[in-house]
C-alpha cells in the first residue's frame, strides 16, 4: 500500500496529519535557491519517507548527496522545518540509478499528464544554463559549435542539422543553446526522442492523435535530442517520418542529435536514415586535455561567481583531473564537482594527494583491473620476481604471495576460478579455491595480512 502511494505520486503519503506536501517543499526550494541551483540539484530530490522528526530524502549518488550536504543542508534543512517545524534532521538516501527506478519515472510522469497540451509544455522547457555563452569551444566541438550558431542565422540553411557524438560530449548542451536562441522569434519545440515515443504512445491510448499531431507539427524549430531512441520501435519511427516530412515541407529547420551516425542506426527505417543524413551531419568528438582545462577553468570562475566564494585548485590538480577524464565531459564535470565539494567541506586547499584520494571511489568504478595487473602488483609489493610466484616453487615466501594473488584475482576480477588457475601456470581451479579460503582466514584473523591485502588494493586502484 505504502510503496503503491509512493510509485504514483512520488510523495510518501503518511498516517499522521501533517502530511507534507513535497511539491510544495519543492516551490520552496525554488524561490529560496533561485532556479538555477534548483533545477539543477534540488528538483532531483526526492521525498522517500517521511518521520514526525525527520525526513528520509532521496538522491541519485554519493556525489550528489556530498555536495548537497556540504552546500545546502542547512538552508534545506530551514525550509522543510517552515513547511513541518517537527522536523529537525534529514537522512539521505542515494537512490541507485536502475530499471525499477525509471519505471518509477514513468510511472510518475504518466499520472501528471492529463492532456497532451500542458504535459508537452511542462517538459518543452528549456534550461536556461546551456547556452552557447558557457559553451566552450574546442576542437573536438568546433565544427558542431559554428554550425549550430550559423543555424541561428539562418534557419532552413542545413535541414535537418545532425550532431552527433558519444555520450556527455555536449549534444543536449548545444541542442538546448540553439532553442535558447530561436525561442524569442519562433516556435521552438526541444523534446527528447523517448519524450516524444511517451507522448506518442499516450495519445494513442487516449484517442488522441489528432491533437498529437497537430501540436508537433506546428513548430518552426523542431529539436530533438537522441533520436538513436527509436531504433528498434516501428511505428514510432512511422510517426517520426510523418512528422519529420510534413514539418519539412513547411518550412521548419529540424536539429536533431544522436549518440552516431545515421548511417549507423541500425534498426532504423533506410528511408528515415536517408532523411536524417539529407541535410548537414556534424559531429562532436572527444575533448583534447586543452578543452578540459578551458571547462575546469570555466567552471571554477562560475561557481566562484555564482557562490561569492573562491576555489583554488593549483594547476596540477586541474591537469590531473582533466588528465582523469578521458572520455566524457560530463564525467569531467563531475569529477570536478566532487573535488570541489571537498576542498569546501575541508575548507583547504587541496594538493594532488588529497585529490587523488577523494577521486580514488570515482576511478576505481571505471577501472578494470586485470589478473595480469594483480600478479605485477603483488610480486612487486612483496618484492619477488614475477616469473618465481608464477613458479611451481612452494616455498613459503613464494607460496603466500602467490595465494594473495588468486584471492585478489577471484575478488577483483570476474574470472573463473579455472580461469584463473590458468593464469597461474596452469595450477588446479581447486589450488584457486585453497588459496581464496586460506587468505580470507588469514586476512579475518591477522592483522597483517588485513593491512596487506589493503595496502595491495590501494595499490591496485592507482594503477
Ligand atoms: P550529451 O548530450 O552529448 O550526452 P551534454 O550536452 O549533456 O552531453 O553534456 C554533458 C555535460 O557537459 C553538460 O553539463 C554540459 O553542459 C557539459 N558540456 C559539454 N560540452 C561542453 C562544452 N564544450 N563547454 C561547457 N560545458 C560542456
Ligand atoms: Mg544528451
Amino acid at each position: 500500500m505504502e510503496k503503491n502511494n509512493h510509485k504514483k505520486h512520488n510523495v510518501y503519503i503518511s498516517e499522521e496529519e501533517n502530511i507534507l506536501k513535497w511539491e510544495d517543499v519543492q516551490n520552496l526550494f525554488k524561490n529560496t535557491f533561485g532556479n538555477e541551483v534548483y533545477s539543477s540539484w534540488l528538483q532531483k530530490i526526492s521525498l522517500i519517507k517521511e518521520f514526525n522528526d525527520y525526513l528520509v530524502l532521496g538522491v541519485p549518488t554519493r556525489f550528489f548527496r556530498d555536495w548537497i550536504v556540504s552546500r545546502y543542508l542547512d538552508k534545506i534543512l530551514e525550509q522543510v522545518k517552515s513547511a513541518k517545524p517537527s522536523l529537525n534532521r534529514i537522512e539521505f538516501k542515494i537512490i541507485e540509478e536502475n530499471k525499477n527506478n525509471s519505471d518509477l519515472i514513468k510511472i510518475d510522469e504518466l499520472n501528471k499528464v492529463s492532456e497532451i497540451k500542458d504535459s508537452i509544455l511542462n517538459y518543452n522547457r528549456l534550461n536556461p544554463n546551456l547556452n552557447f555563452d558557457n559553451f566552450i569551444q574546442g576542437k573536438s566541438n568546433d565544427i558542431a559549435l559554428s554550425y549550430s550558431k550559423k543555424i541561428c542565422e539562418h534557419l532552413s540553411r542545413y535541414n535537418p542539422l545532425y550532431i552527433c557524438g558519444g555520450v556527455g560530449l555536449g549534444k543536449t548542451h548545444l541542442l538546448n543553446a540553439i532553442g535558447l536562441e530561436l525561442q524569442g522569434e519562433n516556435n521552438v519545440m526541444f523534446i527528447s526522442a523517448e519524450r516524444f515515443m511517451y507522448h506518442f504512445i499516450k495519445s494513442i491510448k487516449k484517442n488522441d492523435m489528432v491533437n498529437f499531431k497537430d501540436f508537433f507539427r506546428k513548430s518552426s524549430v523542431f529539436i530533438i535530442d537522441d533520436i538513436q531512441f527509436i531504433r528498434g520501435k516501428e511505428s514510432l519511427q512511422e510517426e517520426f517520418f510523418h512528422t519529420f516530412n510534413s514539418l519539412i515541407e513547411k518550412g521548419s529547420q529540424i536539429i536533431i542529435s544522436a549518440d552516431r551516425t545515421p548511417m549507423k542506426l541500425d534498426r532504423v527505417q533506410e528511408r528515415i536514415k536517408s532523411r536524417l543524413a539529407g541535410g548537414l551531419v556534424v559531429d562532436i568528438d572527444i575533448p583534447d586535455l586543452e578543452l578540459k582545462v578551458k571547462i575546469i577553468r570555466k567552471k571554477l570562475t562560475e561557481i566562484e561567481s555564482q557562490f561569492k566564494e573562491s576555489i583554488n585548485l593549483s594547476d596540477e590538480v586541474i591537469n590531473y583531473v582533466a588528465n582523469e577524464s578521458k572520455a566524457s565531459i560530463r564525467e569531467l564535470i563531475g569529477i570536478l564537482n566532487r573535488v570541489i565539494a571537498f576542498s569546501r567541506v575541508h575548507n583547504k586547499v587541496l594538493n594532488l594527494a588529497d585529490c587523488k584520494n577523494i577521486l580514488k571511489d570515482v576511478f576505481s568504478q571505471i577501472k578494470v583491473i586485470t589478473v595480469d595487473k594483480i600478479q605485477n602488483v603483488v610480486s612487486n609489493y612483496y618484492n619477488i620476481p614475477l616469473s618465481d610466484m608464477l613458479s611451481q616453487r612452494r616455498s613459503r615466501p613464494l607460496a603466500r604471495p602467490r595465494q594473495v594473488a588468486m584471492y585478489l584475482a577471484k575478488k577483483m576480477t570476474s574470472r573463473s576460478l579455472p580461469e584463473i588457475g590458468r593464469r597461474f601456470a596452469n595450477r588446479d581451479h581447486t589450488t584457486v579455491i585453497h588459496a581464496v579460503k586460506t587468505i580470507t582466514r588469514l586476512s579475518e584473523q591477522d592483522d597483517e595480512m588485513k593491512k596487506n591485502i589493503n595496502q595491495i588494493k590501494d595499490l591496485l586502484q592507482e594503477q
